[in-house]
């Protein structure tokens, strides 16, 4: 996701960052490229023109031009104004109410139903015990489909495909007798320009659900916001962007929840019952920059399991970093699922997982740390010339690489220390993108 646009940002803000401070003129050039990538990676016009409008104004009253650090400053700006514009902090569920209800809705074929199932997986690993409804009597064995989802999760199941209405409230009943304590509700789909069924908003009306996700295709990009006006009727509560996985563009990230004025809860990046993620738009507009992602990182990799995994989660979370959690990382990689989404999330090897190389790229990165003394590995500053040289021909790499190596993860570790706190906006010492 995002790789068009990560990739067109890094060559405007490789560009900026000539030695030396920008000039006024240089700064207006290099917004107008942001814009332009903006609307390249399908952004609503008037999204980018906004934000662009407000980091203009924020680039003025912060006297970029004067700055020491321009791009750095920048950057910082536009991380800021991109994160607020996906929504600023990150929504949550609300789950009130004893069941809480979650209601699904949206076009046909969005993705409300493996979101349904992935929604159930999530809560479940959150100490949830959920209870899965079927409410779509009109696509054939959408209850066969839920049903099957729902075993494989591991959760109960319900259909109410015979009377939507009175199914859902049978299924609350039985919620209470049985101690689950949340209802996921999938429900039917409607071809573009079709209104909802009436039977949904009278599911709405009997239960209120304290929350009704709206689930959306990303890769239907502008034209989501006109499917989401006929389920407005329906007190949306938030957003469930599926198939990022598939949108290389993303400008839907950026677009809908200011379009809609509705945030983003999750974004689904896969068919599978774990390709589903909390959106957090920071730290989003940090993955988009090219900051990596390392929270997310930590999430993933507590997930896959191994004692190491979870230890080096929590370092990650502490912001102590050693090359030793490095090579756990990388390790742990493989078992945590596809190398390329993983390896998004890491600063500066976004880039390179797109190559075919990646692979090799990381038994090389393995090869480097696995040659270092334990000593050197911890502190990893001790390493001048004739330490690197040793290490590169005992991984049969070369010095390059293994400098190459040790600056990837300093960039992480640099990030990773600044985990810890969260950052306020415009704060310094940004690491380079590159
Ligand atoms: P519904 O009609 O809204 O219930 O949509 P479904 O849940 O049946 O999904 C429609 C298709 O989209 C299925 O083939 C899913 O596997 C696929 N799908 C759903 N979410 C995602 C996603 O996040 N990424 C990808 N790549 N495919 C998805
Ligand atoms: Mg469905």
């Amino acid at each position: 996701m995002f790789e068009s646009l990560s990739e067109r940002l890094g060559q405007v803000f490789r560009k900026l960052r000539a030695p030396g401070r920008l000039t006024q003129a240089e700064v207006e050039e290099g917004l107008r490229e942001i814009r332009q990538a903006l609307l390249a990676a399908d952004v609503h016009y008037g999204v980018a023109r906004e934000l662009l409008a407000r980091v203009g104004e924020r680039a003025a009253g912060e006297r970029v031009v004067e700055s020491l650090a321009p791009a750095e400053q920048l950057l910082a700006i536009v991380r800021g104004e991109m994160a607020r514009a996906m929504g600023g902090a990150a929504a949550k569920l609300r789950l009130a109410g004893r069941p809480a209800v979650v209601l699904l809705v949206g076009p046909a074929g969005s993705g409300k139903t493996t979101t349904a199932g992935k929604l159930a997986r999530h809560l479940t690993r959150k100490g949830r015990r959920p209870l899965l409804v079927c409410a779509d009597p009109q696509r054939p064995a959408a209850a066969e489909q839920l049903q099957t989802l729902a075993s494989r999760v591991g959760v109960a199941f319900a259909s109410a495909v015979d009377d939507p209405v009175g199914g859902v409230a049978g299924a609350v009943d039985r919620a209470r007798r049985e101690l689950l304590d949340v209802l996921i509700v999938d429900s039917p789909g409607f071809p573009p320009g079709v209104p909802p069924d009436p039977f949904l908003g009278e599911i709405v009306s009997a239960l209120s659900p304290s929350d009704v996700l709206l689930v959306l295709d990303a890769m239907a990009g502008q034209e989501a916001v006109r499917m989401a006006e006929a389920f407005a009727s329906l007190g949306v509560t938030g957003l469930v962007l599926t198939k990022l996985d598939g949108d290389a563009r993303g400008g839907a990230a950026l677009s809908l929840p200011s379009r809609l004025g509705k945030p983003i809860l999750f974004i689904g990046v896969g068919e599978r019952p774990e390709d589903l993620e909390p959106f957090d738009p920071e730290r989003m507009a940090d993955r988009i920059l090219g900051f990596g992602d390392l929270a997310g990182l930590a999430e993933k990799l507590a997930e896959a399991g191994g004692e190491a995994a979870a230890v080096t989660a929590a370092r990650v979370r502490e912001g102590t970093f050693t090359l030793e959690d490095f090579l756990v990382q990388l390790e742990a990689m493989s078992r945590a699922g596809p190398l390329d989404q993983l390896l998004s999330r890491i600063p500066g090897l976004g880039k390179v997982a797109q190559d075919e190389a990646v692979e090799a790229e990381l038994r090389r990165a393995r090869a480097i740390i696995q040659s270092m003394t334990v000593e050197e590995r911890r502190n990893p500053h001790i390493l001048g010339a004739s330490r690197k040289r040793r290490i590169a021909h005992g991984s049969g790499t070369t010095v390059q690489e293994v400098n190459q190596l040790l600056s990837q993860y300093e960039q992480a570790r640099r990030l990773v220390r600044g985990l810890g706190k969260r950052r306020p906006p415009g704060w310094g010492g940004l690491p380079q993108t590159r």
